[in-house]
């Protein structure tokens, strides 16, 4: 009944699908199998894309050619960019989405990805032969065969779902839990550990009082994620609105902490510090008396509405009285309560920098599944880990992104250099090249490397090779277009900015911090008709350059000191544990990660400075 395949995905979460789509892009035959087909791209938890640190991820994985992007355009009903007052390293995109369109979206987009075959059963085992994976088994014993598989189980492996005091097993509300890989992979040698994570309650929007919240409009001027012209930005959107807690609802709250899971110590694993329960957040901030609740949309035509912030697994009743409290929710009814669900992880040191396991060849993971949290994280390493199973299949060189190069190398890098206790979520300040890892230029960074790995179309390269070059044009028009002193100083006395006393060029003014194109554009109006030329987009990039080029140069500079400590290899099959001159910490380290340069080596925590000194005398160096 089935083919050999190249590679099979288990799991059609946001890594799986990501996965599942580079590989069969790049030419490998693919095989998804997933749990339920009806789940294909489901958002588990907010209906959202991007945001903090995880928006300039979405644009890279669509600047890869990856699909998370064009999905989330296509199903978005509100967009805005996050810290806009702040430098342009922070500016996030977000969008609030249709959970059901996304899900839709995606299956539409697997679908309509040639390659890609479907198979909805769940995984059991995996078939390992010689330390390599072969295949895998499923739960009504039939065994498929493939030269890669790549596991993003999500959520589901030994999921217990906790409200209060009832638990059951689950891998997310209303599905079944995986059962039968993490066992075997123990039996094989993995690690493991437990995780969790938590939801809030979802409410019926025609029992809210609207006039009781603030609005949360979206943008005026709304963009979109995709570098590509397969989606449009919108033209209609849907607000979100803003309420509290109060004291007397968090008094409510706290008549449920006996039967509560996390204080009883019936949740045993960790969960994501960043994203914490209402529980949470009430027990560790006694001194705040009141929090924010963002009331969120699922879609453009349901009733159904998400309360940010409201993440619990209190008993149904306590959550519902709490509920009831909060400004706006006085008549509110619930569609289902909120909850909290532990499952299995597999550190991520067990990995090598493709994802690929280090005990079995070829065999990958990505996703929730390495202890990271997010969809972004998540589709991630599904693109990453789809690009390297095609390539180890045919047996060509990995595709392996740098700190430096994006913040999916930041992620990864992270993972399996310092590993995880906690779910991973991605910041800023986790990235310490942040003037190079911006949201309007991760087409310029990673689009001729997806291209020339075969995955970004030729179109996408194309599109990218435009933008550099009109990003040139208007540096040069900028540099020798000279302006008469009063037409600049219409310009700067129009934003408050002090008047200059001869005529100049604009680039003399594009420094200043409120002078933009823009600006320039309405008020000196013969410029008009050469920068209108170019898209917005390209003459916003076209600016920071400009504005940041002193920034962007001393980044560029630390980034290549660094690449040096890179290009220092390190063999594979250095027995670290005979360099008695290591700490001994760094040899149980360095002998677990097995780095393969000293810059990789560097990060290692654990490792000091002066174990680095000892290896590159190692190295003869
Ligand atoms: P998932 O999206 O979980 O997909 C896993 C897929 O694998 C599913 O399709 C499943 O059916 C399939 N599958 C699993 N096992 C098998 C098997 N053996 N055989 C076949 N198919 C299998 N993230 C945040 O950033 N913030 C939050 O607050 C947050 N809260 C969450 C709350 C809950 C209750 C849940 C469930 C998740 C939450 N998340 C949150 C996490 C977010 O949903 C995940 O990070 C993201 O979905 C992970 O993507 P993934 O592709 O790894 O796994």
């Amino acid at each position: 009944m089935f083919q050999e395949y190249d590679v099979i995905v288990v799991g059609a979460g946001h890594a799986g699908n990501e996965a599942a789509a580079a590989a069969a892009n790049l030419g490998s035959k693919v095989l998804l199998v997933t749990m339920n087909m009806q789940t294909i791209g489901q958002m588990s938890c907010n209906p959202a894309m991007g945001g903090i640190a995880k928006g300039q991820i979405v644009r890279e994985i669509d600047a890869m050619g990856g699909y998370s992007g064009i999905v989330s355009d296509k199903s978005m009903i509100q967009f805005r960019m996050l810290n806009m007052s702040k430098g342009p390293a922070m500016w996030s995109p977000r969008t609030q989405n249709d959970r059901m369109r996304f899900a839709e979206e995606w299956r539409i987009a697997l679908e309509q990805t040639p390659n890609v075959d479907f198979w909805q059963e769940m995984v059991r085992e995996l078939l390992i032969k010689d330390g390599k994976v072969i295949g895998i088994k499923t739960q009504m014993g039939i065994e498929i065969k493939a030269k890669a598989v790549v596991l993003t189980n999500g959520t589901f492996l030994n999921g217990i779902i906790h409200i209060g005091e009832k638990q059951f097993g689950g891998g997310r509300a209303g599905e079944k839990a995986a059962t039968g890989i993490t066992e075997q992979l123990i039996a094989l040698g993995f690690e493991s550990g437990r995780m969790k994570t938590g939801t809030p309650p979802r409410v019926d929007s025609r029992s809210l009082d609207y006039s009781k919240m603030e609005e949360q409009f979206g943008d005026q001027n709304p963009r979109k994620f995709s570098y590509s012209n397969s989606t449009a930005p919108l033209t209609t959107q849907r607000s979100c609105h803003i309420s509290y807690t109060d004291k007397i609802v968090h008094d409510i709250l706290r008549t449920g902490f006996e039967q509560s899971p996390m204080f009883s110590g019936r949740i045993q694993g960790l969960g994501p510090r960043y994203c914490p329960s209402i529980e949470d957040k009430i027990e560790r901030f006694a001194d705040k008396d009141r929090h924010q609740l963002f009331v969120e949309p699922e879609g453009w035509n349901t009733a159904e509405v998400y309360v940010n912030g409201f993440s619990t697994s209190l008993p149904e009743q306590v959550q519902y009285n709490a509920l009831k409290m909060v400004p706006g929710f006085e008549n509110v009814k619930m569609f289902r309560p909120g909850y909290a669900i532990e499952y299995d992880y597999f550190p991520p040191t067990q990995l090598n920098l493709t994802l690929e396991t280090k005990p079995v060849k070829n065999l990958f993971f990505a996703g929730q599944i390495n202890g990271t949290t997010g969809y972004e994280e998540a589709a991630a390493q599904g693109l990453m880990a789809g690009i390297n199973a095609h390539m180890a299949v045919k047996e060509e060189g990995p595709v392996i992104l740098k700190r430096s190069q994006a913040y999916i190398g930041v992620l990864i890098d992270d993972l399996i250099n310092k590993g995880t206790e906690e779910p991973y979520r991605m910041f800023t300040s986790r990235a310490e090249y942040r003037i190079l890892l911006r949201q309007d230029n991760a087409d310029l960074r990673l689009t001729e490397l997806s291209y020339k790995s075969g995955l970004a179309t030729e179109e996408r390269y194309n599109r990218m090779l435009d933008k550099q070059e009109g990003i040139k044009q208007i540096k040069k028009y900028l540099a020798k277009t000279k302006v008469s002193m009063d037409n600049l100083n219409i310009l700067l006395n129009s934003l408050g900015s002090s008047p200059v006393t001869q005529s100049n060029t604009l680039q003399s003014v594009i420094g200043r911090p409120n002078v933009s194109i823009e600006s320039i554009i309405n008020h000196i109006p013969e410029t008009a008709a050469y920068l209108n030329n170019f898209d917005e987009e390209i003459r916003e990039a076209a600016e920071i350059a400009i504005k940041y080029e002193g920034y962007i140069e001393k980044e560029q500079e630390m980034v290549d000191k660094i690449t040096r400590l890179e290009n220092i290899k390190i063999h594979p099959n250095v027995d670290f544990r005979s360099i008695q001159s290591l700490s001994s910490e760094a040899r149980d380290k360095l002998t677990k990660i097995r780095p393969l340069s000293i810059g990789q080596a560097s990060r290692i925590s654990g490792v000091s400075p002066s174990d680095i000194s000892v290896l590159l005398v190692h190295l003869g160096r």
